[in-house]
């Protein structure tokens, strides 16, 4: 057993001193202690302390059908007892991970034929990464290597993940970008638009991708890779030109298109993925997250036809992990996907409390003087945090006015997430109308707060 009575402080200063967090700075943990999550149920979790959050985030964007579910946790103890293990290689396969694929098949757009498996969005990227090139290969068009991504983008922590994403941070911890990857401008239009309409800017911004290839030669681009909504760089949705536009551009120069469904997918954004809510049609589909809602790791990776009839021209699938298609993973996932279709998840989200949600944020853009922007689509929004909503100017980051607006909202029982200076929120689509109240509640009192201390208010 797991010594659950030890107690926040003994809790922390173990975790200080054993544990290398993720995305934190040592020394805070240090300073501060952790934060220590031990309990969750529908869309809220408990700290050490028996304090009750609502968790405006869903976890990590995953945390899909709300915490506590018996259902996945029966799925996981039958799965257990009967076959606790087995893989994918070699010629082998589980029940489970043939009924995952099937029943995918049947939720992602047309045209997505085959899945293959991995354990999380990470992986997931790096196995398009090395398919898209291998694609190109049995082609033979091996010159066919460079992937275009985008700043701002997400699209994991490993060595091809981070170097896909967008994030100099990122970037700047191991010394730079894989090579044969490069990224064009993200297409925010409150930021880089100036004068233009929505519409005209994402053309614009489509056409970088055009602009990009042509420099590279089409002779050398093998994929662009692109989050339907931007998740972590701010839920960043697109003006409607835009995914038209890229779609236009892939198809004339032959580029593969991934569209990176690890938080879109599974009704995040009021459809079962971003590539139905905005008409794409890809060639890759990583995704993960809302797949298990988070409850066990799991990734799978939509491939369209072409790319599956021609993988299966070419000879051996170098490349797999040892827990691809996990049979507790599968079986996890095939209970959650029940459960969004039973409780109808993905129209609630487009129909009832995703309009609810999104009138909530419109009111506070037209009515607080610290939001100039929501953004976003179904049940992921940021509102951009602006000095002067005329002029969009943006808070800068010496206001640090989002970091505020997050550790007053943690202080009063929400989590939010801050990025530069937006407020991001992505809570689970279990979420019932008073929650949604709660939220918006809190997340004006710290926005007033903020404003005051900015002398907004
Ligand atoms: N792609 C996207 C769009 C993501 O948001 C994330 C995680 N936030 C990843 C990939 C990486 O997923 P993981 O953390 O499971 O490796």
């Amino acid at each position: 057993m797991p010594r659950s009575n030890t107690g926040t402080a003994t809790w922390q200063a173990i975790d200080a001193r054993r544990h290398l967090h993720s995305f934190t700075d040592p020394k805070v943990i240090e300073t501060q202690g952790s934060r220590i999550i031990v309990r969750g149920e529908g869309s809220h979790v408990w700290d050490s302390d028996g304090r009750k959050i609502l968790d405006g985030m869903a976890g990590l964007w995953c945390v899909n059908i709300g915490y506590g579910r018996r259902e996945l946790a029966d799925a996981a103890h039958a799965q257990m007892t009967n076959l606790s293990y087995y893989n994918n290689h070699f010629q082998s396969a589980t029940p489970q991970m043939i009924e995952l694929a099937d029943v995918l098949a049947g939720l992602t757009p047309d045209g997505i034929e085959q899945f293959a498996f991995a354990n999380s969005g990470s992986e997931a990227n790096d196995t398009v990464v090395r398919l898209a090139r291998r694609y190109w290969q049995i082609k033979g068009q091996p010159a066919k290597r460079t992937i275009i991504s985008r700043t701002m983008a997400y699209h994991g922590s490993t060595l091809a993940g981070s170097s896909l994403g967008g994030l100099s941070h990122m970037h700047a911890m191991d010394g730079g970008v894989l090579p044969d990857i490069t990224h064009i401008e993200h297409p925010h239009w409150y930021v880089y638009g100036g004068e233009l309409s929505r519409e005209d800017f994402g053309l614009k911004a489509a056409r970088a991708l055009e602009a990009r290839i042509l420099e590279l030669g089409a002779e050398n681009v093998a994929a662009f890779i692109a989050e339907p909504v931007q998740g972590a760089g701010g839920v960043i949705d697109p003006p409607a030109t835009y995914w038209p536009e890229i779609q236009r551009i892939c198809q004339q120069y032959d580029v593969l298109l991934i569209a990176d469904e690890v938080i879109c997918g599974f009704g995040r954004t009021g459809q079962w993925f971003g590539s139905q809510t905005y008409d794409i049609a890809p060639d890759f589909m990583p995704m993960a997250k809302g797949l298990s809602s988070g409850y066990v790791p799991i990734a799978a990776i939509g491939l369209s036809r072409r790319v599956s009839e021609t993988l299966g021209q070419g000879g051996l699938i170098a490349h797999g992990y040892t827990y691809s298609g996990h049979p507790v993973a599968c079986a996890v996932a095939l209970a959650n996907i029940e459960i969004i279709k039973a409780e109808g998840l993905v129209e609630r989200v487009r129909d009832d409390i995703g309009p609810y949600f999104t009138a909530k944020f419109d009111k506070l853009v037209a009515e607080h003087p610290l939001v100039g922007e929501r953004r976003g689509v179904g049940l992921m929004a940021s509102l951009q945090l602006v000095r002067d909503k005329t002029t969009r100017e943006l808070c800068t980051m010496e206001d640090n006015a989002a970091i505020q607006v997050r550790e007053f909202c943690y202080a009063n029982g929400l989590i939010v997430r801050a990025v530069m200076q937006s407020i991001v929120l992505s809570p689970p689509l279990v979420i019932t109308r008073d929650e949604v109240d709660e939220l918006i509640n809190i997340l004006t009192r710290a926005l007033d707060e903020a404003a005051r201390k900015l002398g907004k208010l």
